[in-house]
């Protein structure tokens, strides 16, 4: 290439570089310009340089002069352009002094966990260990170990989720009692917090799953009497004073079963809504381990006896907070969740 051509073509190139940096509309656009014209590492000025080595001698200086003077050129052309870009930009806005600082997370536990470890605490408090298992499990853990017989229809109060070849979602935690008999010997004192699944609908009192915590004792000469003086001690620590309560009841687990109510804390026992007007509410049910539970999990039903109780904690969440709707617990909402923030 000549030098002739060199130093027209590098004049077409500045021309059309001034035309570009005229029609730059934005800072960012212009910055771009400069980068991809002039730019040290992808500037297509540096092209011309590269035919420098191969022109005659004479003509080096001549175009060096032309090659410097038109960088300068468009140096200044693309700091003046920025220059007129920034004085049309909009300013800044003002900082704002009164604007509330944003503020601060405070992470919440929620109801149901809050419930659930106080009961934990209690319990440990009365030499309870906390034991923990599966959520899917064998039919045999969940029912057959625990006194359901075959098609019982106790079973359809539970409306079990069932999973292929035989298991399920546990419906209760009972089957970390009989998992816990058969891996320790007595004296055994547990509680067995946990989530567990039934085929319920959401609606304002159920939900297709929720926590549950059951508790079991098992020895040598455990009685009524010490599930009694248990439940109440467990009740006056969680509730406050409180009196209780044992209804008869049933489940195939124990025998003879019962029902624990508190009386009803919202009206002190005079009747209110909430309790349906019959000044207790129910917390738990509970009762005698019945020996056919105990020879499942492998005991000697003969020389030992046991007692166990299931409770719920969502529902005593829905107590001790005043919630009016346990399908609240399961919303998610941050403005309810964030009120139990410590
Ligand atoms: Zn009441």
């Amino acid at each position: 290439m000549t030098a002739e051509k060199l130093l027209g073509d590098i004049i077409v190139f500045r021309d059309a570089v001034l035309e570009e940096i005229r029609n730059a509309e934005s800072l960012g656009a212009l910055e771009e310009l400069r980068a991809s014209a002039i730019g040290r590492a992808r500037g297509r000025l540096n092209d011309f340089k590269k035919h420098l080595p191969g022109l005659p001698a004479a003509d080096k200086p001549p175009f060096g002069q032309r090659f410097n003077a038109v960088k300068v050129e468009l140096e200044s052309a693309i700091d003046a352009r920025h220059a007129e870009l920034s004085a049309s930009a909009p300013a800044p806005a003002a900082l704002d002094l009164s604007m509330p600082a944003r503020r601060q997370w405070r992470g919440a536990k929620h109801p149901v966990t809050i419930v659930m470890e106080e009961i934990e605490v209690i319990f440990r408090d009365l030499g309870f260990t906390i034991a923990t298992g599966p959520e899917a499990e064998h039919e045999w853990y969940n029912f057959g170990a625990l006194n359901f017989p075959p098609d019982h229809p106790a079973m359809d109060m539970h409306d079990t989720l069932y999973l292929e070849r035989g298991g399920l979602l546990r419906t209760h935690t009972s089957p970390v009692q009989i998992r816990t008999l058969q891996s320790y010997p007595p004296p055994i004192r547990i509680i067995a917090p946990g989530n567990v699944f039934r085929r319920d609908f959401f609606d304002a009192s159920h939900a297709p799953m929720f926590a549950q915590i059951e508790g079991m004792a098992v020895d040598e000469g455990i009685s009524f009497v010490d599930l009694k003086a248990t439940l109440a001690n467990f009740a006056n620590r969680f509730f406050g004073e409180t009196k209780t309560r044992f209804r008869p009841s049933f489940f195939p687990f124990t025998e003879p079963s019962a029902e624990m109510d508190v009386s009803c804390r919202i009206c002190n026992g005079a009747g209110c809504a909430t309790c349906k007007q019959t000044g207790w509410v129910e917390i738990l049910g509970c009762g005698m381990m019945h020996p056919s539970v105990l020879e499942a999990a492998g005991l000697n039903a003969q020389r030992y006896s046991g007692w166990a109780f299931g409770m719920g904690p969502g529902r005593m969440a829905l107590q001790r907070f005043g919630i009016p709707d346990i399908r609240i617990e399961y919303d998610s909402d941050i403005s309810f969740l964030e009120q139990f923030a410590q």
